[in-house]
């Protein structure tokens, strides 16, 4: 029983805990799908610059609408994502947790539901228990790719308000094909309709394209991104996403009155200017990402395909019992709980063989 429980808590809160990837000091930390890379010091006195300017106007509060930021952000979508994309069908947020959290806010609520494809990102259950949504926990393929026929099925059946579609997946690594997308939002149209939200945290690494361009036509999507992955800027907490601006509109009905600080935009606006230099780096993360791939198979692991910047990699008889070894060769890899897999992310060169020299002194079952 935790001390919560004494309180008179949500009863669907009871006895749950909360998100917890462990934060623990050891010499090689490669658990929760960061950027290895500190970023550069231009880029750290650019911040420095563009936060004193901020410093200056703090009395008041920040911008409400985060113009200037989501102008920034539409730019860059459209010069990278394959569509164009104006600011006003961009949002931002502290994190993209806060951009689904808000989703979730709008579109879901007591007496409606969200589905997801498990295993997938956790947070999106959890979100959509912290808002009150009912959660349903939709198929896969036993190679974890989204049974489509059995998903399609499902939507009709349940008929969720919100559906999540995470590509690349977390924590399995592989990105979802674009013609299925279009099958489960079409399925989520005749089923209600609903909103289909693409989670894109990891999409600047991948081998496939963005799924922007569905946006086009496509009212109910949304695609939902952060720079807290190949901006390398998880301390910054800014997420964002991309839609038609009525969603945009939808999700400022949610949003608490400024609730994206002065210094995180002028930070975020400052990480966007070095986008280019950053982007080198999640060039270096794909290769090594193609490296670690490689030479897990080599020694003899099973790897789920990624397009992500970590692998999840088994099969194992006791995964957590792995889990443990690793971590008493200094090494964090993450445990989700996928029975007989685990989920490294790509760290520096250096990081990445320290984890294959600490997995080869494994006894492994395959
Ligand atoms: N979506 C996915 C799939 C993730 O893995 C993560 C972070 N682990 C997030 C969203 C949230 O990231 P943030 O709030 O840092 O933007």
């Amino acid at each position: 029983m935790s001390r919560s429980d004494a309180l008179p808590i949500r009863q669907e809160l009871r006895g749950k805990s909360p998100y917890g990837a462990p934060q623990l000091d050891v010499p090689v930390r490669l658990n929760t799908n960061e950027n290895p890379y500190p970023l550069p010091a231009e880029l750290v006195e650019r911040i420095a610059e563009r936060v004193r300017d901020a410093a200056r106007g703090l009395n008041r509060y920040p911008d409400r609408d985060a113009t200037e930021l989501r102008a920034a952000l539409a730019r860059y979508l459209t010069g990278t994502g394959g569509h164009p994309v104006a600011p006003d069908g961009v949002w931002a947020a502290n994190g993209s947790n806060e951009v689904l959290q808000q989703l979730l806010q709008a579109f879901g609520g007591p007496g409606r539901s969200a589905m997801g494809f498990e295993p997938s990102y956790s947070m999106h259950a959890l979100i959509a228990r912290g808002t009150g949504t009912e959660w349903i926990s939709g198929p896969r393929t036993d190679d974890f790719a989204i049974d489509r026929d059995a998903a399609l099925a499902a939507i009709a059946e349940r008929r969720p308000d919100v559906v999540f579609v995470c590509s690349p997946n977390n924590p399995t690594g592989t990105a979802v094909e674009a013609d299925t997308v279009v099958a489960l939002y079409d399925a989520a149209q005749a089923a209600k309709p609903s909103m289909v939200v693409v989670d894109e945290a990891y999409v600047e690494f991948s081998h496939r394209p963005s799924l922007l361009p569905l946006l086009e036509g496509r009212p109910h999507l949304v695609i939902s991104r952060t720079m807290s992955k190949a901006f390398g800027a998880a301390g910054l907490r800014l997420g964002y996403l991309a839609a038609d601006p009525a969603v945009v509109d939808a999700v400022q009905l949610v949003r608490l009155p400024y609730h994206l600080s002065a210094v995180n935009q002028a930070t975020a606006l400052a990480a966007l200017e070095y986008t280019d230099t950053l982007l080198k780096y999640v060039e270096l993360l794909k290769g090594e990402r193609d490296r670690l791939v490689a030479e897990l198979l080599a020694a003899g692991h099973r790897v789920s395909t990624s397009d992500a910047n970590f692998v999840q990699f088994g099969r194992f008889d006791d995964a957590h019992a792995v889990w443990q070894a690793l971590l008493d060769r200094g090494v964090l890899v993450r445990d989700n709980g996928v029975p007989g897999w685990l989920r490294v992310t790509v760290g520096t060169p250096a990081e990445n063989d320290a984890f294959l020299e600490a997995v080869r002194g494994l006894t492994k079952e395959i």
